[in-house]
């Protein structure tokens, strides 16, 4: 009866991107299980859903929590199609001033959250000889710019990660994709750590200009449906900048020192 209900496990679902991408798989009826740590944006967002859903809360740097939380879901649905590693924090401040805890958090919420999950998560994924990992990572995976030195490092370290894990698991049917997009209208500038480790509480103008979180959203459960490895979700600039990094490194080096980011 669920044989073309799959079963989505989306983390960051309280918010942005994570929330467009829950309401795009509802309306294709799959069965989701929505996670962050505000309990009640999920809930309202269960509650606003046409389908199935298991709210999850759950922190993901409370890495000894996550075999619970696979227990938890396998329990519910007992079965875990697609993994969306979403939750992700950014960075709003230069490297000196923001200091190593700024440093370590995004380390923590960005890279070893995806990782320790996608750990959890892997073995009933073999068992099962199928399943899809995918990561939102970002353009930031792959480019720099100033005041972005821990946000960047989380994103290179999530693509250099999930791509080796990829080269591992293909022969147990696992599918690994890289979701890397560039500004999105989402509240990711709000909760981004200022130099005190603090939100910064503001809404950015170039977040404000970014593609909308819906549309995102569906080019993303696109790339994950045709089994993509990784694809960059973009505006022409952030386009042209991953562009000029991989063919001329050094003319997008001398732009980057130069971009003037909020
Ligand atoms: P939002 O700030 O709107 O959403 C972030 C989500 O992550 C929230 O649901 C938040 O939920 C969750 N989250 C943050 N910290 C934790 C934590 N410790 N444990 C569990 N959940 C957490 O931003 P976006 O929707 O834009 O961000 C989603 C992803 O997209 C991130 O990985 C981000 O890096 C990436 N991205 C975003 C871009 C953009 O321009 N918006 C561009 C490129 C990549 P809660 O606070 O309830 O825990």
């Amino acid at each position: 009866m669920h044989k073309n209900r799959p079963v989505v496990w989306i983390t960051g679902a309280s918010s942005g991107i994570g929330e467009a991408l829950a309401e795009q798989y509802a309306r294709q009826q799959a069965r989701l299980v929505l996670s962050a740590r505000s309990v009640d944006k999920l809930e309202a967002l269960a509650t606003r859903l046409d389908c199935e859903s298991l709210v999850l809360p759950m922190d993901v740097t409370d890495f000894g929590s996550f075999a619970g939380k696979v227990e938890a879901v396998l329990a519910h649905f007992g079965q875990i199609d697609i993994l969306i590693n979403n939750a992700g924090v950014s960075q709003r401040g230069w490297a000196e001033a923001c200091g190593f805890a700024v440093d370590q958090r995004l380390m923590d919420v960005n890279f070893f959250g995806p990782v320790a999950l996608s750990r959890a998560v892997l073995p009933h994924m073999r068992a099962r000889k199928q399943g899809v990992i995918a990561v939102t990572s970002s353009v930031m995976g792959k480019v720099q710019t100033p005041r972005r030195t821990a946000y960047a490092a989380s994103k290179h370290a999530i693509q250099g990660w999930f791509d080796c894990l990829r080269c591992e698991v293909w022969k147990d049917g696992i599918q690994v994709t890289l979701l890397l997009p560039g500004y999105v209208h989402t509240h990711l500038s709000y909760h981004a750590l200022d130099a005190d480790g603090q939100p910064h509480g503001k809404m950015d103008r170039i977040q404000a200009n970014g593609m909308p979180a819906e549309r995102c959203a569906r080019k993303m459960i696109r790339a994950i449906e045709k089994g993509k490895e990784e694809v960059i979700i973009a505006g022409l600039q952030e386009r042209l900048a991953a562009w000029l990094k991989r063919f001329t490194p050094r003319l997008y080096s001398a732009i980057a020192k130069r971009i003037p980011v909020e």
